[in-house]
């Protein structure tokens, strides 16, 4: 899948000192050759809209793993929400490379990954959308900024057994997380800390962010965020990972990565052990 956005087109003269907008087709372009080579994962866009001109979609790709014990379990991981924060999609290229060499990682569970949640963000290399919109403040609030229009159809169709965010934070120096929605988000967030703290430090501070924290992990969260409708019958694991956005990229790159194994391998427990109850 590539970018449709006229990228190559006259940036206006008052805009030419500004620096170049980036790539949604570089960034796409692992991802779309992963997924041609892998047939379990299938790329698709969606939510195609138009801004100043230009055309935008936000890109999905689902992978479907092979069959496990019991329901396929769907997990969602959204990323780039925060148009200056790619780490989670570089992230999401290195997890979709582990799915597609190593089926046992993705067994069981319909995992579908939105890397490039405000693509108009990305390219200008700003945290909001291109609209002015923190898009991450407008969710289930009659949003009418498409990409989020786009994403809460998406969250209320796919009705997710689990949620996952993925940001950076250049306020923190450490790894940590927020949990809400099902009672078990905390004891897969815990060990995902964990496994993650082989490549990145966690903040262990008392407050993050505003927020009450231990051991870095957060009970709460912003009105508006990216999570499951307020309606749910049942809600799903809501986790968002907040990596050090000063920290190297491969290192928060490879901290996300475990953390999402271990999520997925955790949760498969979990279930396994619900099941048999
Ligand atoms: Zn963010």
């Amino acid at each position: 899948m590539t970018s449709t956005s006229t990228s190559s087109r006259i940036a206006p003269l008052e805009s030419a000192s500004k620096q170049p907008r980036r790539s949604i087709q570089k960034l796409l372009e692992p991802m779309d050759r992963i997924a041609a080579n892998c047939t379990r994962i299938l790329g698709t866009a969606h939510g195609q809209f138009e801004q100043d001109g230009q055309s935008y979609f936000l890109p999905r790709y689902l992978h479907i793993g092979r069959k496990g014990g019991g329901d396929m379990m769907r997990v969602g991981i959204f990323a780039t929400i925060h148009g200056d924060e790619p780490e989670g999609a570089l992230a999401l290229v290195r997890f979709m490379e582990l799915l597609a060499e190593r089926p046992e990682v993705g067994e069981g569970y319909g995992i579908f990954i939105y890397p490039l949640c405000n693509p108009t963000g990305f390219e200008d290399n700003t945290r909001h959308a291109r609209s002015g919109k923190d898009l991450n403040r407008e969710f289930w609030r009659d949003s009418t900024e498409s990409e989020v229009q786009t994403l809460e159809s998406e969250i209320r169709s796919q009705a997710f057994d689990g949620i996952i965010t993925l940001h950076s934070d250049d306020t923190s120096d450490g790894l940590y997380g927020f949990v809400r929605g099902a009672v078990l988000s905390e004891h897969l967030l815990k060990p995902a800390l964990l496994e993650a703290g082989r490549f990145l430090p966690r903040n262990h501070r008392e407050r993050i962010d505003g927020f009450e924290a231990r051991h870095g992990i957060i009970h709460s969260g912003y009105p508006g965020m990216l999570q499951a409708a307020p309606d749910a019958n049942r809600p799903p694991f809501e986790i968002t990972l907040e990596t050090p956005h000063l920290a190297p990229v491969h290192r928060q790159v490879d901290a996300l990565v475990a953390a999402l194994k271990t999520i997925l391998t955790e949760y498969r427990y979990l279930q396994a052990i619900g099941q048999n109850i």
